[in-house]
Order: C-alpha cells, then sequence, then structure tokens
C-alpha cells in the first residue's frame, strides 16, 4: 500500500519536474528568438546613422580641399575609422546571434582562388608595410583552381585571422599558404571531395598551451591586459570558427608563446552531401 503511494508521490513529482523543464525551455526558445529580433532591428536602426556618418566624413578625406585644415582632415579621418570599427562590431554580433539560432544564410558559389588570394594579398599588404613585416601569400600548384563555397565568410575569416596576425606580430612575418589538405588530415574524406587547406602564420606573441581552446569562443581574449593593450572584442575567432563548420570544415590553431601562432583552415572544396547540380543557395 504504502509503496504504491511513493510510486504515485514519485511520478507526481518527476510529471511536475518536466512540467517545469518544458516550461523553461519554451521560455529559453522564445527569448532567444526576442533577442535574436532585437539584435537584427537594433542593428538596423544604428546601421542607418552609422552609414551616414561614414560617408559623410568620407567626402572630406579625399585629396581634393574642402576648406578644412589638415587637423581637421585628420579628425576626419579617425571619426571615419571609428564609425567603420563600430560598424563591423555590430556586423559581428548580428553574425553571431544568426548562427545561434540557425539563421545564417551561406550561398555557395563558384570561387576562382588565384583572383580570391590576389585580393586578399591586395588588401592587406598595407598592414606588413606599416608594421615592416614580410607578407606572403603564396599557393601550392595541386590546389583546385576553383572551389564552391561562400565567398564573403572565407573572405570574413581570412581577414579576421590576418587582422589577428598582424595585430600579434611586431616583427618578422606573416604568411598565407593555399594547399591541398592530405586524407589524414581532413573530418570525413570523399576521393570525388578535395580540401582545401589554408594556413595563416604569424611570427607574433603566440597563444599559451592553456588559453588554446578557450580563444574560439566569444568574447575570450588571452587576457584582461592583451584587451587593454591590442583592442579588439574578442568575437573575430568564434565568428570564424562557427563560419569554418557552417562551410563543412574546420578552424584550428597551434602555437607557441613568443615564438608564434599558426591558424589553420579545412574546407571542403564542395560543400557535403551537395548534389551534383546543386548550385543553389542553401539555409544553414
Ligand atoms: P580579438 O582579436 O578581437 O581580441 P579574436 O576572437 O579574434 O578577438 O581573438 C581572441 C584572442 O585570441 C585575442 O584577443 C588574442 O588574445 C588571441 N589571438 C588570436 N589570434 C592571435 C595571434 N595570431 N597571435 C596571438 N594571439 C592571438
Amino acid at each position: 500500500e504504502e509503496r504504491t503511494n511513493d510510486a504515485e508521490l514519485k511520478s507526481e513529482e518527476l510529471r511536475a519536474a518536466k512540467e517545469a523543464l518544458e516550461e523553461k525551455a519554451r521560455e529559453l526558445m522564445i527569448s532567444s528568438k526576442y533577442k535574436t529580433e532585437f539584435l537584427a532591428n537594433m542593428s538596423h536602426e544604428l546601421r542607418t546613422p552609422l552609414n551616414s556618418i561614414l560617408l559623410l566624413s568620407e567626402m572630406f578625406i579625399d585629396d581634393t580641399n574642402h576648406g578644412l585644415t589638415s587637423e581637421q582632415v585628420e579628425f576626419m579621418k579617425m571619426i571615419h575609422s571609428s564609425g567603420q570599427d563600430l560598424l563591423d562590431l555590430i556586423n559581428d554580433i548580428l553574425d553571431l546571434s544568426k548562427v545561434e539560432v540557425g539563421k545564417l544564410e551561406i550561398h555557395f558559389e563558384e570561387v576562382n582562388l588565384c583572383e580570391f588570394t590576389d585580393s586578399l594579398e591586395q588588401s592587406f599588404m598595407q598592414f606588413a608595410k606599416k608594421k615592416n613585416l614580410e607578407f606572403t601569400v603564396s599557393s601550392s600548384v595541386d590546389i583546385p583552381y576553383l572551389i564552391f563555397t561562400d565567398e564573403k565568410r572565407l573572405r570574413q575569416m581570412l581577414k579576421n585571422l590576418l587582422s589577428n596576425a598582424f595585430k600579434f606580430t611586431e616583427e618578422g612575418s606573416v604568411s598565407v599558404k593555399l594547399e591541398e589538405a592530405g586524407s589524414h588530415e581532413v573530418p570525413q574524406f570523399h576521393h570525388t571531395n578535395a580540401w582545401l587547406k589554408v594556413v595563416v602564420a604569424d611570427t607574433g606573441i603566440g597563444i599559451p598551451a592553456e588559453k588554446q581552446e578557450e580563444i574560439f569562443e566569444a568574447f575570450q581574449q588571452v587576457d584582461g591586459a592583451t584587451m587593454r593593450k591590442y583592442g579588439g572584442t574578442g568575437l573575430g575567432l568564434s565568428i570564424t570558427k562557427e563560419f569554418a563548420q557552417l562551410l563543412g570544415g574546420v578552424c584550428k590553431v597551434e602555437s607557441e608563446e613568443g615564438k608564434g601562432s599558426s591558424f589553420t583552415l579545412l574546407i571542403p572544396s564542395l560543400p557535403e552531401g551537395l548534389p551534383e547540380k546543386g548550385k543553389e543557395t542553401i539555409h544553414a
């Protein structure tokens, strides 16, 4: 008699606990949906005025004389670059929150790797010159000429890795190497699908072993002191890791303190499971 009562009580308790859990899950889902909607609206509202700040300040920093003193032109440049930083931050936060709720759109398309690396080299040459670092972009002959991936996201990943490489390196070199990944290196090897391996290496400050995992989490930086010294938001690597996964690949790091770091991206040259002529947009 007592036992049956006990069992009944227990099952009652369990049911209540299950209901409470379900309620919590519902609340969480709603709040994360609100959060994403809020972030989406917010970033739209912020982007509009920011864009006019950017456009207007840009008008005053070309070579034409607008009647501004050179000091005023310098201020305009500062306004422009702070505005750009803010816009990048807003875009990063929005991207990450979209990834979180599975709403980030991935557009697979043909990417010409020659053109891609040329433009990458062009846009980062100035950083190398500014800091007097050697900078090389090289491709091994066996890499595919065309790959099928999301060019915009690939560019964003490399921009993040390269900005870090230049930020954390004071002397020596920064290099980008493209090659075909070996079958032992990639998560799922399929003989029809070559994998691209991109290695971004630097001779900078390096990353302590115990931090090499957590730097891929949002807002994680090696230490507070680093943050004050180098600035940044701690979002770049988490975005890079998430994007790599959305493209079917991975991002990893090898590093030694005081010697330098090397970040490796492994990306399939065709998205996994894509039908032969599946050139349509895929919503991740
Ligand atoms: P941010 O660069 O904005 O701080 P990231 O997510 O890109 O954010 O990087 C997180 C942290 O990882 C950096 O703050 C830095 O401590 C460390 N890190 C990333 N790349 C490098 C690198 N190439 N060399 C040394 N440390 C790095």
